[in-house]
């Protein structure tokens, strides 16, 4: 007997009745031409942010990075493990994505953790803490705002994090080049998870909005 919990059995013998017939030719000429997704989407782990479920999409449409608050450090060529920088060259340069969309959520552990420096680290090793000192300065500056509920610091703060992963997308030299030559465009978006709300970021001004529908 296979060893995986039964949950993830049962899905897979749901989605090998329903969901694989009805798309299997699309599979299959997946399988033999390869992907060539048109939009990498950055988004947290968080198991209610899924961005093919948001987006409705179906296999090879979006190419989808997940880590804890959809960050993106900056650009570091240092021979040292970077996963997001890895996934985000691929998508970049060998898939050729033309839209990169970073997709912050609502009540976000990460950023919840980078407002809340007072309490115990989320994890023993403190993998979290270190990397959610990516956004330390913005997160101090928030934090400190008396002025704002708790709420709206953390929103603020989610919201905060999609800008400053855009910015720091613009120091890969082949995403700059891309975009300047019209070839790369970079999108923000904010989903709310209690309503569902998805809020997309306008470009010039860098606000929330929400989307007609
Ligand atoms: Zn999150």
């Amino acid at each position: 007997m296979p060893h995986l919990p039964e949950h993830l059995i049962t899905g897979y013998r749901n989605f090998m009745s329903g969901r694989y017939p009805a798309e299997s030719g699309r599979y299959r000429s997946l399988a033999r031409e390869g992907q060539a997704p048109e939009t990498m989407i950055v988004a947290c782990c968080d198991s209610r942010s899924a961005p093919e479920a948001i987006f409705d999409a179906g296999p090879g449409e979006l190419f989808v990075l997940r880590n804890v608050a959809n960050l993106v450090p900056p650009y570091e060529p240092d021979g040292e493990y970077h996963s997001t920088s890895a996934a985000l060259e691929f998508a970049v340069q060998s898939l050729k994505v033309k839209n990169i969309v970073v997709m912050g959520h609502g009540r976000c552990g990460g950023i919840r953790a980078a407002l809340d420096t007072n309490s115990a680290p989320l994890s023993p090793g403190d993998f979290i803490g270190k990397w959610m000192s990516l956004i330390a300065p913005a997160a101090e500056t928030v934090a400190s705002s008396t002025m704002m509920t708790a709420t709206e610091r953390q929103t603020a703060l989610e919201r905060i994090s999609v800008r400053y992963s855009i910015a720091n997308l613009r120091t890969f030299p082949c995403v700059s080049i891309l975009e300047g030559k019209g070839k790369l465009s970079l999108y923000g978006a904010w989903f709310d998870i209690s309503t569902g709300e998805l809020w997309v970021m306008n470009k010039e001004t860098g606000d929330f909005e929400r989307p007609e529908l």
